[in-house]
């Protein structure tokens, strides 16, 4: 299985990073090593990272296919979860920086924990979901998949241009405004209304 990322998929969170909007996607790619369940330890791979937390909502694809029509997209979702795409922001801008891929800054392993799933059909609408992160009990991102510029069905047509989606492949579709850093500690509670919650701990520094 493949985990696809959307950067840049809120308004509001592109303002932040002073990243531009509007032309395809931002896409890329986690490993399956970077999953993390529920009740999981987050370990940055070295001290002295800039750790970010951004709450995403997650699509599970159950029927995969190429060239997807939009219209049929949704069809393809089998099942929703709430997540976090733990990003190590101080990679990131270096390789942006360098014009370098963001693999390392991105994938690294419990990079992406995510909550128990919600059956599709029990979603009645994934762009009506109300996404809330706290932090050691205090809000620090709230937003709606409302607030998306490309919807989850837009996202699947697209990626299926270029990448044949397979059953249990995930996208994280992005996160809206409210990014920022995390210590050694810190409790994270996500949560999607109506599909789930998810809970880890920042752990110390593999290795
Ligand atoms: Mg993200």
């Amino acid at each position: 299985m493949k985990i696809l990322g959307i950067g840049t998929n809120y308004a509001s969170h592109a303002a932040e990073m002073g990243s531009p909007i509007g032309g395809d996607p931002v896409v890329f790619l986690k490993p399956s090593s970077a999953l993390l369940a529920d009740g999981g330890i987050v370990r940055p791979p070295g001290p002295g990272h800039e750790l970010h937390h951004e709450v995403e909502l997650v699509v599970r694809i159950g029927k995969g296919g190429k060239r997807i029509p939009f219209e049929k997209a949704l069809d393809c979702v089998d099942a929703y979860a709430v997540g976090l795409d733990l990003t190590l922001r101080d990679l990131q801008k270096e390789a942006k920086r360098l014009g370098r891929p963001w693999a390392l800054a991105k994938g690294f392993d419990t990079s992406a924990p995510v909550s128990a799933f919600r059956v599709a059909a029990e979603v009645p609408d994934p762009q009506q979901v109300a996404l809330t992160l706290k932090v050691n009990g205090q809000v620090r991102q709230s937003g709606s998949t409302a607030d998306m510029i490309v919807p989850v069905a837009g996202l699947i047509a697209f990626l299926s241009q270029y990448m044949t989606l397979e059953p249990g492949d995930l996208v994280f579709t992005g996160t809206p405004a409210g990014v920022g850093p995390l210590k050694t500690g810190d409790v994270l509670e996500a949560e999607a209304a109506g599909v789930g919650k998810l809970r880890v701990t920042v752990g110390a520094a593999a290795g």
